[in-house]
């Protein structure tokens, strides 16, 4: 029998159960053994750990995943595909196929769900998926701001969003996003994954980025919201001094907003992409003392 992840498999498939991949849906397959053995290897699931898939496509990460873990559970929102992977994945009798849209799942109610692994609870939650593409930056908020209870989350996306998310403080490409996954996680970059692997070929290159959750916050807030409300204005209006860009942030004045940068010890004529988190944390508290 043909692997899984052949192109010549992903062929028969569509013909035997008369698929038609969805462009809207970010339907690229993994035509690449190696890599798909990279991906579940280095989300680091063991056989006492539950894994959580989205969107498992026909099933490549799927079947890799149930040989290491001790259950997965695999969230896909094409109903197309649901008979596809019960087939594919009729020999593992510790996955389940659940059709969702993965925005519209309570993650954190389908661990609790599936949780126990025989009669003990999984040691380990990872979160792994070849994401589509169109919701990439939805998917890892959603993640990362309902806090789901997650150990980490291996994921492959566009390598020029992975960029942005792993870029330091002065980086072009540092922006809201990349202070926003780097609070709630460590991030690691395990690898750039070339166009070519997949089915239909995408038009760019591909990376897999693995973000393990912080057990502490890399910085003391008073109000997390307020924290990221300044980041994002900060960042809204990347070529505006970091006076102007705040100004009406919690409805202060600009008077005000010089008086607290002062106050957090950063120079008002300074642009978003220079701040450290710490400097944006500063900010954020002498707002919220306000
Ligand atoms: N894991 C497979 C692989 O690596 O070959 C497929 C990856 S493909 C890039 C993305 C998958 O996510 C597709 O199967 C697609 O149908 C599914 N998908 C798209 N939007 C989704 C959503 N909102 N919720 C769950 N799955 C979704």
């Amino acid at each position: 029998m043909d692997k899984l992840y052949a192109p010549t498999t992903i062929r028969k498939i569509k013909q035997k159960h008369k698929f038609h991949l969805s462009k809207s849906l970010g339907q690229n397959f993994l035509t690449d053994g190696n890599i798909v053995a990279n991906i579940v290897e280095s989300c680091g699931a063991g056989e006492e750990d539950l894994v959580i898939e989205i969107g498992p496509g026909i099933g490549v990460l799927t079947a890799q995943a149930a040989e290491a873990a001790g259950k997965v559970v695999a969230v896909e929102v094409d109903k197309h595909l649901i008979p596809i992977l019960k087939e594919t994945l009729a020999e593992y009798s510790n996955v389940t196929v659940v059709n969702q849209d993965i925005l519209k799942t309570d993650v954190t109610q389908l661990i609790a769900e599936h949780r126990m692994i025989g009669d003990r609870p999984a040691k380990g939650i990872k979160i792994i998926g070849n994401l589509p593409y169109y919701i990439t930056t939805p998917i890892i908020m959603k993640l990362l701001e309902e806090q789901v209870p997650c150990d980490s989350i291996t994921i492959m996306l566009q390598k020029e969003v992975a960029e942005r998310i792993q870029a330091p403080p002065g980086s072009r490409i540092y922006g809201a996003l990349s202070v926003a996954v780097q609070y709630h996680c460590e991030v690691t970059y395990v690898m750039t994954v070339p166009k070519e692997v997949f089915h239909p070929q995408p038009k760019v290159d591909s990376a897999v980025i693995r973000l393990d959750r912080r057990t502490q916050r890399p910085v003391e807030l008073t109000d997390e919201r307020l924290f990221f409300e300044a980041v994002k204005a900060g960042f809204g209006q990347r070529r505006k001094t970091l006076l102007n860009a705040l100004t009406g942030v919690r409805g202060k004045t600009k008077e005000e907003i010089a008086v607290m940068l002062e106050a957090a010890g950063v120079e008002a004529n300074r642009r978003a992409e220079t701040l450290t988190m710490g400097e944006f944390a500063s900010i954020a508290n002498e707002i919220a003392k306000q």
